[in-house]
């Protein structure tokens, strides 16, 4: 039965419900957290911590050097890589493929901004909490990698994607993450054109899209009714597939188990079925984390350095240019 209250959701809550309901029910209302992570999640939430202090760093006019960049992403990945923390799924891969295709993603990060005056960061891992519609019962929540001004005064989203997989330009024009965040500062930018930016880090390839206010009205309305599905639904029903592989809670979900197959769990845990408290404060465990990328193909292969766009000149070292993370 639907509560007369108000509703927090997030893209990635959203994209939980859309991708599993039964995986939804064991994060968000079962709140269920598993202290265990996919080495894509790891991997990409340390190229987006580099990014974040490069990009609060450069925003005060300081240019760290790409070894200094290079070498802290290295000391991050030894102080938090826990092998009993961090699962690696695909058969055949090493940790440290995915090591040094973070590696990559973050030296392509460094030389797609470099010498990083070419905008202005008007937000850096920006959080934002919007009314969906305005009786504030339908409210979103997200982050945004780093909002920007141009050159030419409009606006940019930015989202740094660490997966290998670059989406079609028609499948970036339907994205819902980015536009949701395109009406989170509408107010904010009114008069000013918005574009939406994802960095596709791994392969050095960058996607844009924009929307017109007759796209944003339509997904907003679309997302309340998304809400409302949500938060109608009973059954919460396993939707196996390839994300099995990756999700969190296969270890407990007889489904997803059979559908890998694995043994059942040896008694599948259902823990007491409660509903999520209105507007809930606590943070969810990926709810606000940077992408997963559990992305189900194609493999991950190493291959080398892709530059599809036009080549940027080799950084030099200006005068400028500092040790800072060394
Ligand atoms: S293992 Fe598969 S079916 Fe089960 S909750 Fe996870 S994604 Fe859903």
């Amino acid at each position: 039965m639907m509560r007369d209250v108000g509703f927090l959701y997030s893209h990635s809550r959203l994209s939980s419900f859309d991708n599993c309901p039964r995986a939804f029910r064991y994060r968000y209302v079962d709140k269920i957290t598993v202290d265990v992570q996919s080495i894509e999640a790891f991997m990409g939430k340390l190229v987006h911590s580099v990014a974040e202090k490069v990009n609060l760093v450069t925003a005060t006019g300081k240019v760290p050097s790409l070894p200094s960049v290079l070498r802290r992403y290295e000391i991050m990945w030894d102080e938090a890589y826990h092998p009993s923390q961090v699962r690696v799924v695909r058969e055949g891969t090493e940790p440290d493929l995915y090591r040094s295709i973070g590696a990559r993603c973050t030296e392509n990060f460094y030389r797609r901004h470099y010498p990083f005056d070419l905008d202005e960061s008007l937000g850096i891992e920006e959080k934002v909490l919007f009314n969906l519609e305005p009786t504030g019962k339908y409210k979103l929540r997200g982050v945004i990698d780093r909002l920007v001004r141009t050159r030419a005064d409009g606006i940019e989203i930015h989202d740094y994607k660490t997966g290998q997989r670059v989406p079609s330009q028609k499948i970036a024009d339907r994205d819902r993450q980015l536009a949701l965040y395109q009406l989170a500062v509408r107010e904010r930018f009114p008069d000013e054109p918005v574009t939406l930016v994802w960095h596709y880090l791994a392969s050095d390839r960058v996607r844009t899209s924009e929307r017109s206010p007759e796209q944003l009205e339509a997904l907003r309305a679309e997302t309340v009714e998304r809400i409302d599905v949500a938060e109608a639904e009973t059954e919460y029903s396993p939707k196996t597939g390839p994300l099995c592989g990756w999700c969190e809670y296969n270890d407990r979900c007889e489904a997803g188990r059979s559908h890998l197959g694995l043994e059942p769990p040896a008694a599948e845990s259902e823990p007491p079925h409660t509903v999520p408290d209105a507007f809930e404060t606590a943070s969810p465990p990926a709810d606000e984390a940077p992408p997963a990328d559990l992305e189900p193909a194609p493999p991950v292969v190493e291959t080398p350095t892709q530059v599809l766009e036009p080549t940027r000149p080799e950084p030099t070292p200006p005068a400028r240019q500092l040790d800072l993370f060394s």
